[in-house]
Protein backbone atom coordinates (compact mmCIF):
# COMPACT_ATOMS: atom_id res chain seq x y z
CA UNK A 1 0.00 0.00 0.00
CA UNK A 2 2.87 2.27 1.10
CA UNK A 3 4.66 1.55 -2.04
CA UNK A 4 2.11 2.38 -4.35
CA UNK A 5 1.05 5.74 -2.96
CA UNK A 6 5.14 6.25 -3.40
CA UNK A 7 4.94 5.67 -7.25
CA UNK A 8 1.61 8.00 -7.39
CA UNK A 9 3.74 10.81 -6.02
CA UNK A 10 6.35 9.85 -8.10
CA UNK A 11 4.48 9.75 -10.93
CA UNK A 12 2.36 12.59 -10.13
CA UNK A 13 5.65 14.74 -10.03
CA UNK A 14 7.06 13.39 -13.21
CA UNK A 15 3.73 14.80 -14.65
CA UNK A 16 4.06 18.06 -13.02
CA UNK A 17 7.17 18.55 -14.85
CA UNK A 18 5.67 17.40 -18.65
CA UNK A 19 5.77 21.20 -19.63
CA UNK A 20 8.56 22.65 -17.56
CA UNK A 21 9.75 25.80 -19.96
CA UNK A 22 13.67 26.00 -19.80
CA UNK A 23 13.33 29.66 -20.96
CA UNK A 24 10.78 31.01 -18.65
CA UNK A 25 12.39 29.11 -15.74
CA UNK A 26 15.74 30.88 -16.56
CA UNK A 27 14.03 34.68 -16.89
CA UNK A 28 12.31 33.78 -13.48
CA UNK A 29 15.29 33.03 -11.05
CA UNK A 30 18.14 33.63 -13.72
CA UNK A 31 17.70 37.59 -14.51
CA UNK A 32 17.37 40.72 -11.96
CA UNK A 33 16.58 40.73 -8.94
CA UNK A 34 17.55 37.07 -8.63
CA UNK A 35 20.61 37.62 -10.21
CA UNK A 36 21.82 41.07 -9.66
CA UNK A 37 25.95 41.18 -9.38
CA UNK A 38 25.83 44.95 -8.80
CA UNK A 39 23.86 43.61 -5.22
CA UNK A 40 25.64 42.00 -2.63
CA UNK A 41 22.01 40.21 -1.39
CA UNK A 42 21.18 39.06 -4.03
CA UNK A 43 20.65 35.28 -4.29
CA UNK A 44 22.73 34.37 -6.98
CA UNK A 45 25.97 35.68 -6.37
CA UNK A 46 25.18 34.24 -2.74
CA UNK A 47 25.25 31.18 -4.20
CA UNK A 48 28.31 31.75 -6.95
CA UNK A 49 30.64 32.55 -3.20
CA UNK A 50 29.21 29.52 -1.83
CA UNK A 51 30.12 27.47 -4.42
CA UNK A 52 33.54 29.57 -5.34
CA UNK A 53 34.40 28.77 -1.68
CA UNK A 54 34.05 24.95 -1.67
CA UNK A 55 35.25 24.56 -4.72
CA UNK A 56 38.15 26.15 -3.56
CA UNK A 57 39.18 24.07 -0.49
CA UNK A 58 41.63 21.87 -0.22
CA UNK A 59 39.78 18.79 0.93
CA UNK A 60 37.22 19.03 -2.34
CA UNK A 61 39.68 17.22 -4.87
CA UNK A 62 40.07 14.48 -7.44
CA UNK A 63 39.38 14.14 -10.99
CA UNK A 64 35.03 13.97 -11.92
CA UNK A 65 32.52 15.99 -10.98
CA UNK A 66 28.75 15.25 -11.53
CA UNK A 67 26.53 17.73 -11.50
CA UNK A 68 22.32 16.21 -11.23
CA UNK A 69 19.55 17.78 -12.16
CA UNK A 70 21.63 20.91 -14.04
CA UNK A 71 18.21 22.05 -15.35
CA UNK A 72 19.29 24.14 -17.77
CA UNK A 73 21.85 26.14 -16.04
CA UNK A 74 25.81 26.11 -15.60
CA UNK A 75 26.31 28.58 -13.20
CA UNK A 76 26.74 25.84 -10.78
CA UNK A 77 29.81 24.33 -12.32
CA UNK A 78 31.85 27.53 -13.25
CA UNK A 79 34.09 27.35 -9.89
CA UNK A 80 33.91 23.50 -9.94
CA UNK A 81 35.51 23.88 -13.96
CA UNK A 82 38.87 25.20 -12.68
CA UNK A 83 39.23 22.12 -9.93
CA UNK A 84 37.73 19.03 -11.78
CA UNK A 85 39.44 17.80 -15.06
CA UNK A 86 35.77 16.10 -16.40
CA UNK A 87 32.37 17.22 -15.57
CA UNK A 88 29.39 15.96 -16.44
CA UNK A 89 25.97 17.48 -16.36
CA UNK A 90 22.50 15.37 -15.95
CA UNK A 91 19.25 16.05 -16.07
CA UNK A 92 15.42 14.11 -16.37
CA UNK A 93 14.28 16.03 -19.30
CA UNK A 94 15.41 16.67 -22.56
CA UNK A 95 14.16 19.99 -22.76
CA UNK A 96 16.89 21.11 -20.53
CA UNK A 97 19.59 18.57 -21.87
CA UNK A 98 18.94 20.58 -25.22
CA UNK A 99 19.69 23.65 -23.65
CA UNK A 100 22.74 22.65 -21.77
CA UNK A 101 24.22 21.08 -25.41
CA UNK A 102 23.18 24.95 -26.84
CA UNK A 103 25.57 26.34 -24.67
CA UNK A 104 28.32 23.69 -24.88
CA UNK A 105 28.17 24.21 -29.10
CA UNK A 106 27.41 27.87 -28.36
CA UNK A 107 25.37 27.65 -31.52
CA UNK A 108 23.71 30.54 -30.66
CA UNK A 109 20.32 28.68 -29.56
CA UNK A 110 20.96 29.05 -25.65
CA UNK A 111 17.79 31.03 -23.58
CA UNK A 112 20.07 33.55 -21.34
CA UNK A 113 23.29 34.98 -22.02
CA UNK A 114 26.11 33.38 -19.51
CA UNK A 115 28.55 36.04 -19.88
CA UNK A 116 27.90 38.02 -16.97
CA UNK A 117 27.80 34.95 -14.24
CA UNK A 118 30.97 34.29 -16.08
CA UNK A 119 32.70 37.56 -15.19
CA UNK A 120 30.91 37.51 -11.75
CA UNK A 121 33.10 33.91 -11.39
CA UNK A 122 36.11 35.45 -13.03
CA UNK A 123 36.35 38.17 -10.65
CA UNK A 124 36.01 36.04 -7.60
CA UNK A 125 38.97 34.34 -8.90
CA UNK A 126 40.84 37.02 -8.82
CA UNK A 127 40.90 37.17 -12.89
CA UNK A 128 40.39 40.16 -15.02
CA UNK A 129 36.34 40.07 -15.68
CA UNK A 130 37.71 40.11 -19.51
CA UNK A 131 38.89 36.11 -19.08
CA UNK A 132 35.69 35.25 -18.82
CA UNK A 133 36.03 33.78 -22.49
CA UNK A 134 38.90 31.52 -21.64
CA UNK A 135 36.47 30.16 -18.77
CA UNK A 136 33.99 29.20 -21.16
CA UNK A 137 36.30 27.37 -23.43
CA UNK A 138 37.35 25.65 -20.18
CA UNK A 139 33.89 24.64 -19.13
CA UNK A 140 33.60 23.63 -23.00
CA UNK A 141 36.39 21.55 -22.65
CA UNK A 142 35.58 19.71 -19.50
CA UNK A 143 31.89 18.91 -20.21
CA UNK A 144 32.08 15.43 -20.84
CA UNK A 145 28.80 14.51 -21.39
CA UNK A 146 25.41 16.13 -21.10
CA UNK A 147 22.84 12.49 -19.89
CA UNK A 148 19.84 11.58 -18.31
CA UNK A 149 18.97 11.02 -14.43
CA UNK A 150 16.45 9.94 -12.27
CA UNK A 151 17.22 10.65 -8.78
CA UNK A 152 14.64 8.30 -7.59
CA UNK A 153 15.84 5.10 -8.94
CA UNK A 154 18.32 3.54 -6.73
CA UNK A 155 20.76 3.83 -9.93
CA UNK A 156 19.86 7.34 -10.91
CA UNK A 157 22.34 7.27 -14.47
CA UNK A 158 22.70 4.28 -16.82
CA UNK A 159 24.78 1.45 -15.68
CA UNK A 160 28.58 2.03 -17.30
CA UNK A 161 28.13 6.32 -17.01
CA UNK A 162 30.67 6.64 -13.92
CA UNK A 163 33.62 4.94 -13.52
CA UNK A 164 33.44 1.88 -11.09
CA UNK A 165 34.48 3.61 -7.81
CA UNK A 166 32.31 6.41 -8.54
CA UNK A 167 32.42 10.33 -8.78
CA UNK A 168 34.63 12.50 -6.76
CA UNK A 169 32.45 15.05 -5.92
CA UNK A 170 28.66 15.97 -6.61
CA UNK A 171 26.86 19.12 -7.22
CA UNK A 172 23.09 19.09 -6.85
CA UNK A 173 20.94 22.67 -7.22
CA UNK A 174 16.90 22.53 -6.38
CA UNK A 175 16.87 19.51 -7.69
CA UNK A 176 16.26 16.63 -4.68
CA UNK A 177 13.12 18.99 -2.89
CA UNK A 178 12.15 20.12 -5.97
CA UNK A 179 11.06 16.98 -7.55
CA UNK A 180 10.04 14.57 -4.34
CA UNK A 181 6.62 14.62 -3.18
CA UNK A 182 7.51 13.80 0.49
CA UNK A 183 10.53 14.34 2.92
CA UNK A 184 10.98 10.55 2.47
CA UNK A 185 11.21 10.73 -1.36
CA UNK A 186 13.80 13.39 -0.62
CA UNK A 187 16.10 11.53 1.39
CA UNK A 188 15.87 8.50 -0.38
CA UNK A 189 17.03 10.30 -3.38
CA UNK A 190 19.89 11.65 -1.06
CA UNK A 191 21.17 8.15 -0.70
CA UNK A 192 20.19 7.31 -4.52
CA UNK A 193 22.99 9.78 -5.55
CA UNK A 194 25.65 8.99 -2.68
CA UNK A 195 25.96 5.58 -4.48
CA UNK A 196 27.26 7.77 -7.10
CA UNK A 197 29.71 8.88 -5.48
CA UNK A 198 33.26 7.81 -3.62
CA UNK A 199 33.71 7.13 0.22
CA UNK A 200 35.35 10.49 1.11
CA UNK A 201 34.06 11.89 -1.73
CA UNK A 202 32.27 15.97 -1.47
CA UNK A 203 28.11 16.75 -1.87
CA UNK A 204 27.81 20.56 -2.55
CA UNK A 205 24.30 20.87 -2.08
CA UNK A 206 22.38 23.64 -2.69
CA UNK A 207 18.18 23.91 -2.15
CA UNK A 208 14.99 25.63 -1.19
CA UNK A 209 14.05 26.60 2.67
CA UNK A 210 9.98 26.50 3.29
CA UNK A 211 9.10 26.24 -0.85
CA UNK A 212 6.09 24.52 -1.26
CA UNK A 213 5.72 25.41 -4.82
CA UNK A 214 7.25 26.89 -7.85
CA UNK A 215 6.86 27.65 -11.49
CA UNK A 216 8.76 26.19 -13.90
CA UNK A 217 6.62 27.80 -16.42
CA UNK A 218 3.94 30.52 -17.38
CA UNK A 219 1.12 27.68 -16.02
CA UNK A 220 3.70 24.98 -14.71
CA UNK A 221 3.04 24.71 -11.10
CA UNK A 222 5.49 22.40 -9.81
CA UNK A 223 5.17 21.12 -6.05
CA UNK A 224 8.30 21.66 -3.68
CA UNK A 225 8.87 19.40 -0.59
CA UNK A 226 9.23 22.52 2.03
CA UNK A 227 12.75 21.93 3.89
CA UNK A 228 14.16 23.07 7.06
CA UNK A 229 17.73 23.55 7.95
CA UNK A 230 17.27 20.83 10.44
CA UNK A 231 15.54 18.50 8.33
CA UNK A 232 18.20 18.65 5.65
CA UNK A 233 20.93 17.75 8.34
CA UNK A 234 19.06 14.92 9.23
CA UNK A 235 18.49 13.85 6.51
CA UNK A 236 22.28 14.28 5.37
CA UNK A 237 22.93 12.15 8.65
CA UNK A 238 20.73 8.93 7.98
CA UNK A 239 22.12 8.80 4.16
CA UNK A 240 25.65 8.42 5.13
CA UNK A 241 27.35 11.97 4.85
CA UNK A 242 29.23 13.69 7.28
CA UNK A 243 28.30 17.53 7.33
CA UNK A 244 30.73 20.29 7.09
CA UNK A 245 29.48 23.66 6.92
CA UNK A 246 25.89 24.46 6.22
CA UNK A 247 24.88 28.15 5.38
CA UNK A 248 21.64 29.62 5.13
CA UNK A 249 20.55 32.58 2.97
CA UNK A 250 17.39 34.90 4.15
CA UNK A 251 15.57 35.90 0.98
CA UNK A 252 15.22 40.18 1.30
CA UNK A 253 11.51 40.75 0.49
CA UNK A 254 11.84 42.39 -3.46
CA UNK A 255 13.14 38.84 -4.23
CA UNK A 256 9.97 37.72 -3.70
CA UNK A 257 8.79 37.95 -7.34
CA UNK A 258 5.79 35.69 -7.51
CA UNK A 259 7.63 32.43 -9.19
CA UNK A 260 7.67 30.35 -5.70
CA UNK A 261 7.09 30.97 -2.11
CA UNK A 262 10.48 30.42 -1.27
CA UNK A 263 11.77 31.92 1.82
CA UNK A 264 15.63 30.49 2.37
CA UNK A 265 18.25 29.19 0.51
CA UNK A 266 20.36 26.42 1.90
CA UNK A 267 23.93 25.64 1.20
CA UNK A 268 25.63 22.06 2.37
CA UNK A 269 29.12 20.90 2.28
CA UNK A 270 29.36 17.20 3.29
CA UNK A 271 31.51 14.42 2.87
CA UNK A 272 30.35 10.93 1.93
CA UNK A 273 31.25 8.45 4.99
N1 LIG B 1 19.91 22.81 -11.08
C1 LIG B 1 19.09 23.80 -11.77
C2 LIG B 1 19.10 25.09 -10.99
O1 LIG B 1 19.91 25.21 -10.06
O2 LIG B 1 18.37 26.01 -11.34
C3 LIG B 1 17.67 23.28 -12.03
C4 LIG B 1 16.82 23.02 -10.82
S1 LIG B 1 15.11 22.77 -11.23
C5 LIG B 1 14.32 23.52 -9.86
C6 LIG B 1 14.85 21.04 -10.92
C7 LIG B 1 15.42 20.16 -11.99
O3 LIG B 1 15.20 18.79 -11.64
C8 LIG B 1 14.79 20.35 -13.37
O4 LIG B 1 15.80 20.63 -14.28
C9 LIG B 1 14.13 19.02 -13.67
O5 LIG B 1 14.13 18.68 -15.03
C10 LIG B 1 14.95 18.07 -12.84
N2 LIG B 1 14.24 16.82 -12.50
C11 LIG B 1 12.91 16.57 -12.53
N3 LIG B 1 12.66 15.31 -12.14
C12 LIG B 1 13.86 14.74 -11.86
C13 LIG B 1 14.27 13.46 -11.43
N4 LIG B 1 13.38 12.49 -11.17
N5 LIG B 1 15.58 13.21 -11.27
C14 LIG B 1 16.49 14.20 -11.51
N6 LIG B 1 16.17 15.44 -11.91
C15 LIG B 1 14.87 15.71 -12.08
Amino acid sequence: MERKGTETGLAAMAASYEKFDPAAYLQYNYTPPRADFERKDSVVPWKLACLHRAFNEADVSGELLVDIGSGPTIYQVLSGCEVFSKVLLTDFLEVNRQELRHWLQDDGGCNLDWTPYLQHVCKLEGRRPSECALKAAKLRQVITDILPIDVHQSQPLAKDALPSGGADCLVSCFCLESVSPDLSAFTRALGNIGGLLRPGGHLLLIGALGESYYFGGPDVRIPVVPLTEAQVCESLKEKGYTLIRLEVYTLPEDMKVGVDDVTGVFFAKARKN
